[in-house]
């Protein structure tokens, strides 16, 4: 991918774990890889549709003066956050805060930390067999839209499904929900489990009816397989109420393992 690069800004803080740092503060040396597709600036000769490299530079030095951390580690990784927030066109940044004159009694050209950071792509199914379903599932889309490290970048429109599992209940309103996030997949797990708590999920009966329920399907095109996460989640690719929603927002969407994309797959039932 394309990247505009910043190389040793020089900005005066006081970021340390010594008070003295605090107090007398010292210069940091930032240097940042803006990985973002330049196609359309280039083309139209237009800044409009690029990033304004003075604009991150300002950004960078206001954030590093308006903050006081201990660690660079902790400096780098928020810095590096609150880039990829400010400016939608940053995809992903590798971001360097040196320390040259780090107090160690010592001589040494600088200390450093690099940070990678960046917008991942989440598909979440969502779905609802209790109350009011569609109020359900509008309700868990307001509340990961809030979660600060997630953007909803799509909603499929939601479909009445019937049960799988044996049990008698109510049919299903499902869905599937196409995010843009900072967090990992664990994290991401982490918030999909407050949501589903929140909307006060209830589960007595295994495969039995519940307020709500939101999977993870996919998350970039990794493949995890831990003791609380499995993705691409193993039920994507059998079923219905999964691949008609995501046909909608992503019919080209390739499955990681499977190597089909959502419509042949969902051809393929
Ligand atoms: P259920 O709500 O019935 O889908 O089950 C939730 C449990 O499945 C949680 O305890 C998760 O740890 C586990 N799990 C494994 N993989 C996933 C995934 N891709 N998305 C959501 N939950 C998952």
């Amino acid at each position: 991918m394309d990247r505009i690069t910043i190389s040793n800004l020089e900005v005066f803080a006081y970021h340390g774990v010594l008070k003295e740092e605090n107090a007398l503060g010292q210069k940091f040396l930032v240097s940042a890889e803006l990985y973002t597709d330049i196609q359309e600036a280039a083309d139209g000769d237009d800044i409009t549709k690029s990033i304004n490299y003075a604009s991150v530079c300002k950004t960078i030095e206001a954030f590093l003066k308006e903050h006081t951390y201990k660690l660079i580690e902790t400096t780098a990784d928020r810095l590096a956050v609150h880039l990829l927030k400010t400016y939608g066109r940053i995809e992903k940044i590798r971001l360097e805060i040196k320390k040259p004159w780090a107090p160690i009694l010592m001589t040494l050209d600088t200390v450093s930390v690099i940070v990678e950071r960046g917008w991942h792509q989440a598909y979440l199914g969502i779905g609802s067999n209790l109350g009011d379903k569609e109020a359900n599932l509008n309700e868990a889309v307001r509340l990961l839209n809030e979660d600060e490290d997630c953007i909803v970048k799509q909603v499929s429109s939601f479909r009445i499904t019937e049960p799988v599992g044996g049990v008698e209940q109510d049919d299903f309103l499902n869905g599937a929900v196409y995010v843009k996030t900072l967090k990992s997949a664990h994290a991401l797990l982490q918030l999909i489990g407050k949501i589903e708590k929140a909307l006060k999920r209830e589960r007595i009966i295994h495969w039995g009816p519940r307020t709500i329920d939101l999977d993870i399907l996919f998350y970039d095109d990794e493949v995890i397989q831990t003791k609380d996460l499995t993705i691409p989640h193993p039920e994507a690719a059998n079923r219905r109420f999964v691949l008609d929603p995501m046909c909608d927002i992503a019919p080209w969407l390739r499955h990681p393992v499977l190597g089909d994309t959502m419509l042949q797959l969902k051809d393929k039932l």
